[in-house]
């Protein structure tokens, strides 16, 4: 049989017509710089492939409710696995899923209170759940939220009702229910509301049953009405309805049940005094050890089944986490693992894991428990492929692929492969950096003046603040879970508003935006071409009067295929290039506007050597973003790679203050380089800059680390360390030091 994926030809993106085996039931790692087609390989063609393989086994009718996949740039890709591709997306979800419902948790501890919780009320297990009838909260039906309306939204209380006091939808001065409202005579319709007595003020936003039966009027208080019709008309899909909720009405803790999301009768049931809200609320590390207290005999079975489950979310380094936890509060990375541990409980085997980054978010400490996660994965009949940068997961790789040399067209081919011995003595990028690592700064700046935070209890916190030095280069580190984020994108952050956080998000751009608008340098490219062809500059836009007529510019016409999703499909008349035809007859030194597109940023600041493009552009060759063609679209970025872009945006800028959550996300070993220089960069121009990350080349590049730590969860949330990097080596409650 056959024991390898093998790929002919790809053409994908960059890839210079690679050929590949990759072996089947091993670990493979993809390593390389950003952008030379680790992803071109790995998502666009090899897990594009696998899913359309697969789709074709079905009927071409039950293809109709499958996903899409495209047809990747290949010759071939032959003996491939159905492929289950484990994503950095957030889990995200909505507000009825928490860490215990998506994974099989809940659903066990759910049994064990069925069965033994005391008193015992011989339930069926769905009475313990807060997404079923029988056991949510009856006040806020599960959710542990509930909202209350935002009084100064909803009134102007200086007005009469007659006047319009009202300001929620429907009840402008004149709107249908001001008038209903005015009918009931209930209330004086000419008193400003300021001046109702308390009594009154509370009938008028709660009704009151009472009250009703007294008057014989149907009224259920404006309060009530909103929420029943907000909620009710809507449902909690619509995005009228949350649009309103968030105008009119805030959002606390639920007053039945504290945010227990629980019912009364199944809080009251107990095991060794412990209910389930109990349970599911503290870290996992802490529930394991108090499981093992349970000693009755008839638990055993259910036990094993749910410690098994929680060693495997311990073992991935989630031991922080509580089951209570939302996912839609969950990070990238943490998302992930989540995902990953939950393929370890599936019997399935010889499928294709495809893992992107999956240190992502892990200290170097914990990233051993990420490696035997893989190894299981292997071991249990599967293949592994891997996109990764860090060393100790490369170093665990059964087979290695080597992209490269450069980015972009710079690369696309293979570089080496074989065994990690093996890279390491390659003359490859990766080979050489990975054996030598930065020195720890000897010349950090000197710290003056510092800008402060509130001290905090948020989360996990110990009531600590940050405090952060002006004008320097700061590296906040700590074990995955100790508090980092909390302290400075949920305490900071919120109290000082001008800091500017440059994420990994998308650059909110439309799908016409490309490198060459949002630098800029389109509009002088198209007053260059007026002024050599005498005709408007917006004729050179495919945006104005020089869109394709057939397709209005995008290149792409959708067909509209009944139930299926809509296809795009190249547009016939201007094959995909945007402008109609008389706009390409026009070139300077024989390129015309599509073909300028096509070039790369360096190419184009050679090809015009003109002053104000390569000044434009000069910033994005500075952030090692050359590679990029200018017409290529900001939604076809990586999320590192606009992360710099957004970098290269602000280098112009001084006496701001910079956030950046783990921006080496993506990075090679020699873009984290490339990356330390242009955040010394940003600090010499007169910024300040925190970086949150658990690079170790990041921290000791840095001019100020503050450790938060030392442990994760309820074993962290202190400052550990803060000063100089080189300080931290001896700071003994330092988990970061011992690494450094
Ligand atoms: P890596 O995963 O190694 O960072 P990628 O495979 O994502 O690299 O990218 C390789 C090259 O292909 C880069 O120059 C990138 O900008 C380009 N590229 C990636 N996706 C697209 C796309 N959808 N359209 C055009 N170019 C792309
Ligand atoms: P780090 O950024 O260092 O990984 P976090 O700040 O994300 O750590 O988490 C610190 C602690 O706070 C952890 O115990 C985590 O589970 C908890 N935590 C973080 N975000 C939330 C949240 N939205 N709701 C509840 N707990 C949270
Ligand atoms: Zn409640
Ligand atoms: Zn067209």
């Amino acid at each position: 049989m056959f024991d390898s994926i093998e790929i002919k030809g790809d053409r994908q993106n960059n890839l210079q017509n690679v050929s590949l085996s990759i072996p089947k039931h091993q670990i493979t790692v993809f390593t390389g710089v950003s952008g030379s087609g680790k992803s071109s390989i790995v998502f666009d063609t090899i897990a594009q492939e696998a899913g359309r393989q697969l789709n074709s086994t079905f009927s071409s009718f039950a293809r109709l409710f499958l996903p899409r996949y495209k047809r990747p740039d290949v010759d071939a890709v032959n003996n491939i696995s159905p492929a289950v591709v484990i994503e950095q997306k957030p889990l995200g979800g909505n507000a009825r899923s928490t860490l215990g419902t998506i994974s099989d948790i809940n659903p066990l501890l759910r049994i064990l209170f069925s069965r033994f919780g005391q008193p015992h009320h011989g339930h069926a297990s769905n009475a313990f759940s807060f997404n079923d009838p029988e056991g949510m909260c009856p006040t806020c039906q599960g959710i542990g939220e509930t909202y209350v309306l935002n009084l100064d939204a909803a009134f102007d209380r200086s007005k009469s009702i007659r006047e319009g006091a009202v300001l929620l939808p429907g009840y402008v001065k004149n709107g249908y229910y001001n008038q209903q409202l005015i009918k009931t005579k209930l209330f004086d319709n000419d008193l400003p509301l300021d001046q109702f007595s308390d009594d009154q003020w509370d009938f008028f936003l709660h009704g009151d049953p009472d009250e009703r039966v007294r008057t014989k009027q149907k009224f259920e208080g404006i309060s009530r009405q909103f929420f029943r019709t907000t909620t009710q008309s809507d449902r909690d899909t619509s995005a009228g309805a949350a649009k309103r909720l968030a105008t009119f009405a805030t959002q606390t803790l639920c007053p039945a049940c504290g945010g227990k999301r629980y019912n009364d009768s199944v809080l009251a049931s107990r095991i060794n005094g412990y209910n389930m809200f109990d349970l599911t609320d503290m870290q996992l590390s802490d529930l394991v050890a108090v499981l093992k207290a349970f000693d009755d005999p008839a638990m055993a079975p259910l036990l094993t089944d749910l410690q098994q489950r929680l060693g495997d979310m311990i073992a991935i380094g989630l031991d922080y986490l509580a089951l209570t936890r939302d996912t839609r509060t969950l990070s990238g990375g943490e998302s992930q693992r989540v995902k990953a541990v939950q393929y370890l409980g599936n019997a399935l085997t010889d499928m294709l894991y495809i893992l992107d980054e999956p240190s992502t978010g892990l200290h170097p400490r914990d990233v051993h428990r990420l490696n035997d996660l893989l190894k299981k994965l292997r071991d249990n009949g599967n293949t592994v492929i891997v996109v990764e940068h860090d060393p100790d997961v490369i170093a665990v790789a059964d087979h290695i692929i080597d992209m490269g040399p450069g980015a972009g067209s710079h690369g696309g081919t293979v570089t080496f492969e074989g065994t990690y011995a093996e890279l390491l003595e390659s003359d490859t990028l990766t080979g050489h950096s990975l054996k030598q690592h930065l020195p720890i700064n000897p010349n950090p700046r000197k710290a003056t003046t510092f800008i402060q935070s509130q001290p905090s209890s948020r989360h996990n916190l110990k009531n600590i603040a940050l405090k952060v030095p002006v004008g320097l280069f700061t590296v906040v580190s700590g074990v995955a879970g100790s508090g980092k984020s909390t302290l400075v994108q949920q305490v900071f952050a919120q109290e000082h508003p001008e800091a500017i956080n440059i994420d990994q998000s998308p650059l909110h751009a439309n799908s016409r935006s490309s490198i060459a608008t949002y630098t800029g340098i389109m509009d002088r490219l198209r007053q260059l071409f007026a002024k050599s062809s005498g005709q408007p500059a917006g004729f050179f836009s495919s945006n104005s009067t020089g869109a394709c007529p057939q397709c209005h510019g995008k290149g792409v016409v959708s067909l509209n295929l009944s139930f299926m999703d809509d296809v795009e499909v190249e547009c016939s008349l201007c094959h995909g290039t945007k402008f109609k035809a008389e706009v390409l007859q026009y070139e300077i030194r024989g390129h015309n506007i599509v073909d300028m597109m096509q070039m790369t940023v360096e190419e184009a600041v050679q090809f015009f050597n003109d002053k104000k493009i390569a000044s434009k552009l000069a910033a994005v060759e500075n952030v090692g973003l050359s590679y990029l063609e200018i017409g290529q679209t900001l939604d076809t970025l990586s999320g590192g790679e606009g992360q710099r872009l957004k970098i290269a945006a602000e280098l112009q800028n001084a006496g701001n203050l910079y956030i950046l959550d783990e921006p080496t996300t993506g990075l090679h070993t020699a873009d984290t380089k490339n990356l330390i220089r242009i955040i010394n960069d940003l600090v010499n121009a007169g910024n300040t800059v925190i970086v949150i990350e658990h690079n170790l080349d990041v921290m000791r590049a840095a001019d100020w680390l503050i450790d938060v730590g030392p442990d994760g969860g309820s074993r962290g949330g202190e400052i550990v360390y803060q000063g100089v990097p080189a300080g931290v080596v001896d700071c003994e409650r330092s988990i970061t030091g011992k690494y450094l």
